[in-house]
């Protein structure tokens, strides 16, 4: 059997549905990738690895990550921390915003809450995929911790595929996100940026001085996804610009990004060549913007698979 181990974070999703009342969810961007490769991959083993608390929602959160089939061996529960929080509002122009609390989350604890089985399993995998936000919100005392853990990972012959996903607010500094993803760019095979990430960060706009950037590092698949526009894969010689089916009503573009790369990296490892794998991680992100959430029901997202 196909494994993946994605290590993240998944928080409480706090939704405004009426006056006072609070739709509840559960969503984080490396946790969306998750339960979208499995829906998309049922036969594939996708493990989600997090830190957690030993608090009633932690169960809930469990629950909902086992419901979804994921495989929750890899979570390890902190004595002392529980589970991130945040809220989603929209304005009446359909404007979203998010608050959020995060800053105490037990995800964060994640790598001192390591262990040998931990680090046995993951060995194991076929693919690691972790994203910039999972670097983001570690304690930053354990990041060493954490480039270790990567380095055995990627000595035992594990796939690393990472995406930026940069989010300025979780960084101390530009310049702070910027030498930890070096050390990403440098440890993994596959990377799943968008091109916001890098006219953010890096001050490049154009695809060619994003292939040239990434150009030093040993990726062997690169893989830039271009909002609506397109996506551009370069693996080795091989070099790909598709582009993406328009959407007529986009409802909320909230885990495009994360649906691409679960079915993506799902597509990859159950052998669809590269064009097949962005064809189908499109229709995937395509499917999820039409619908509020990070996570649309299943039986939508079951109709794509089952064409
Ligand atoms: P990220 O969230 O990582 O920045 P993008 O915004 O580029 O990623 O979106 C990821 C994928 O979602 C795109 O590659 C595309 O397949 C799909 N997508 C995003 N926006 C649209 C859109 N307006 N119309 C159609 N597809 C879209």
């Amino acid at each position: 059997m196909q494994k993946v181990v994605l290590f993240g974070e998944c928080m409480l999703e706090l939704r405004q549905s009426e006056a006072n009342t609070m739709h509840r969810s559960f969503a984080g961007d490396v946790f969306n990738t998750a339960v979208y490769q499995k829906r998309a991959f049922a036969q594939q083993q996708v493990s989600f690895m997090t830190a957690l608390g030993q608090d009633v929602l932690s169960q809930q959160l469990v629950d909902n990550c086992k419901a979804e089939g994921l495989n929750c061996d890899l979570v390890r529960y902190s004595t002392s921390h529980n589970p991130g929080i945040y809220l989603v509002q929209t304005d009446a122009q359909g404007e979203r915003s998010f608050l959020y609390w995060r800053e105490n989350s037990a995800a964060r604890q994640a790598m001192k809450l390591l262990d040998e089985e931990v680090r046995n399993q993951v060995c194991k995998a076929d693919v690691f995929f972790f994203s910039g936000i999972s670097l983001a919100i570690l304690a930053r005392e354990d990041r060493a911790l954490f480039w270790q853990f990567l380095n055995e990972v990627q000595k035992a012959g594990v796939t690393i595929a990472f995406d930026p996903n940069y989010r300025a607010r979780l960084w101390e500094s530009a310049e702070d996100a910027r030498q930890q993803f070096a050390l990403a760019f440098t440890a993994s095979s596959m990377v799943l940026p968008g091109i916001e990430d890098f006219s953010v960060l890096y001050g490049l706009n154009e695809l060619k001085d994003i292939v040239a950037f990434c150009e030093p590092f040993n990726i062997k698949e690169l893989v830039i996804k271009n909002g609506g526009n397109s996506v551009f894969c370069r693996a080795g010689d091989f070099e790909l610009t598709q582009a993406v089916k328009p959407v007529a009503k986009v409802v909320d573009t909230t885990s495009a990004g994360d649906s691409f790369n679960g079915v993506y990296l799902g597509a990859r490892l159950a052998g669809y060549d590269i064009g097949q794998a962005i064809e189908l991680a499109a229709s995937a992100a395509g499917l999820v913007i039409q619908f509020p959430g990070a996570i649309i029901p299943n039986e939508n997202f079951k109709a794509l698979i089952d064409q």
